[in-house]
C-alpha cells in the first residue's frame, strides 16, 4: 500500500489509505493539469537569478507564480479532451494556435508554426516540414501531455494512441512522439496503480514506449534508482538543457519514480537538477498530481489558469499528499494573477 512505500532507503509512516482512482476522466485530468501548472509556474521561478539561493534551501519564492507555454498548451489538451472525449487533432491545432501567447516562453520553431497555423496554414504540413523534414524532437509534446494520461488512466494502450495524436500536431519526430507516450503512460500508471515500487513503475512505463533514445533513457533511469543525487542522475539522463525529448523525459520519470507518493519531494528533486526546470517540473507535477494531490498552500500562489480553458478547480476528494486536508478552495478563482511583464522568461529554444 502507498503508506508503506519505501523510497530512498527510508520507510515513510503509514498514511491514510487513498481510495481507488477517481472514476471520472475529467476529475483525473483536472488534477493532473493543476499539478502540471504548479510544477511549471514554481519551476520557472528559478530562472530568476535572485531566486536561485531559494532552490538550494528548498524555499518557495514569494508569489504569484506565473505559468508558461507548458501550461498554456496543456490547457488546450485538457479542453479538447473535455469537448471531444479524445484528441481531435484539428481542434487541438486550432486551440494551440488561437491561444498561443508569445510572452509565455515558446520555443521559436513551435511559436512560428502556431503563428502560421493561425494565419491559415496546414498544421500537418508545417509540423512535418520542421527541421528539414525531420520534424521536431523537442520536449514540447511531452511537457503538455500528462493530463491526457490521467484521462485515459484506465486504458494505457489508448493513452499511447491518443498521446501520439496529440504530439504529432506539432512534433512529428519519433523521439518527440515517444517522449509524449512515455509521459502519458506514466501519468496513467501513477493514477491507476497504488503500491507501486519505483522500479515497477518504470518497467510498466517502458513496456509502452517505442524503441529509441527515450526508451533507452528510461532503462538507464531504472538503473539509477538507487542514486540519491539528482545532479548525478541528470548528468547521465539529461535535465532538459538541450530541450529534446530524450534529454528531458528519462530524468523526469526517474524523479517521479523516486517520489511517487510525495509531490513536494518530487518537485524539489526535479528542480535541483536545473536545466529546463519549468518543463521538467511540469512533467513531474502532471504525472503525479492525480495520484498525490497538490499542496494547497502552493496552489494558492499559482497564477489562475486562463478563462478560455474552463478548467474546474482541483477535485476536493483528491488527497493532498497526506499533508493538508483535502480542500476544494485551492485554486483558480482565488489565485492571484501576475503582471504579465513581471519577468520575461529567458527561455531556451524548444524545437
Ligand atoms: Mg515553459
Amino acid at each position: 500500500m502507498r503508506g508503506r512505500v519505501r523510497s530512498a532507503g527510508k520507510t515513510r509512516p503509514p498514511r491514510p489509505i487513498m481510495r481507488a482512482m477517481p472514476v471520472d476522466p475529467l476529475t483525473r485530468a483536472t488534477a493532473s493539469l493543476h499539478g502540471l501548472a504548479l510544477g511549471d509556474a514554481l519551476g520557472s521561478q528559478f530562472f530568476v537569478p535572485a531566486n536561485r539561493p531559494l532552490l538550494d534551501s528548498r524555499t518557495p519564492p514569494p508569489g504569484p507564480w506565473r505559468w508558461t507555454d507548458d501550461t498554456e498548451m496543456a490547457c488546450s489538451v485538457h479542453k479538447v479532451l473535455t469537448d471531444h472525449g479524445r484528441i481531435d487533432q484539428d481542434a487541438l491545432a486550432a486551440s494551440f494556435a488561437a491561444h498561443h501567447d508569445f510572452d509565455r516562453g515558446y520555443g521559436p520553431a513551435t511559436g512560428r508554426l502556431l503563428r502560421l497555423v493561425r494565419e491559415g496554414g496546414d498544421w500537418r504540413t508545417l509540423a512535418a516540414e520542421l527541421f528539414d523534414g525531420n520534424g521536431s524532437w523537442g520536449n514540447g509534446a511531452a511537457m503538455r501531455v500528462a493530463p491526457l494520461g490521467a484521462w485515459f488512466a484506465d486504458d494505457p494502450a489508448r493513452a499511447v494512441r491518443q498521446a501520439e495524436l496529440s504530439a504529432r500536431v506539432t512534433h512529428t519526430h519519433p523521439e518527440a512522439v515517444a517522449g509524449a507516450i512515455a509521459v502519458a503512460v506514466a501519468a496513467a500508471i501513477a493514477t491507476a496503480h497504488s503500491g507501486l515500487s519505483p522500479g515497477r513503475f518504470l518497467d510498466l512505463v517502458a513496456e509502452h514506449v517505442p524503441p529509441g533514445m527515450v526508451r533507452d533513457g528510461i532503462g538507464e533511469a531504472r538503473l539509477l534508482l538507487t542514486v540519491d543525487d539528482p545532479l548525478l542522475a541528470a548528468r547521465v539522463l539529461g535535465n532538459g538543457r538541450n530541450v529534446t525529448a530524450h534529454d528531458t523525459v528519462p530524468f523526469t520519470l526517474w524523479a517521479a519514480a523516486r517520489h511517487l507518493d510525495d509531490f513536494e519531494q518530487a518537485f524539489w528533486t526535479t528542480a535541483a537538477a536545473g536545466g529546463d526546470i519549468d518543463t521538467t517540473c511540469a512533467i513531474v507535477g502532471g504525472v503525479l498530481a492525480s495520484r498525490t494531490g497538490v499542496p494547497v498552500r502552493w496552489m494558492r500562489m499559482v497564477e489562475a489558469l486562463p478563462d478560455w480553458a474552463e478548467v474546474p478547480e482541483p477535485p476536493p476528494e483528491v488527497p493532498t499528499a497526506g499533508r493538508a486536508a483535502p480542500s476544494g478552495r485551492t485554486v483558480a478563482s482565488s489565485a492571484p494573477r501576475t503582471d504579465p511583464g513581471e519577468h520575461a522568461a529567458e527561455h531556451r529554444h524548444r524545437g
